[in-house]
């Protein structure tokens, strides 16, 4: 049995913690997101842009390299 990390990262400034117990991000005050809004698949990358379930963009102000 494996113990699945999940971070939690704000959608605007790409912040991402760890720390389960921060609701808000320290730099923007945006609300972090626990787990994507559509699917409710946690994140477990800390790096992330998008959902691995759903491919939601969960990190809106990152452009990807196209
Ligand atoms: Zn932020
Ligand atoms: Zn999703």
């Amino acid at each position: 049995m494996t113990v699945s990390v999940s971070y939690l990262i704000c959608p605007e400034c790409a912040y991402a913690t760890n720390d389960r117990n921060k609701k808000f991000c320290e730099y923007c005050r945006t609300e972090l997101l626990h787990q994507c809004p559509i699917c409710s698949s946690p994140i477990q990358e800390e790096k992330a842009i998008y959902c691995r379930e759903c491919g939601l963009k969960l990190r809106i102000s990152i452009t990807p390299i196209q």
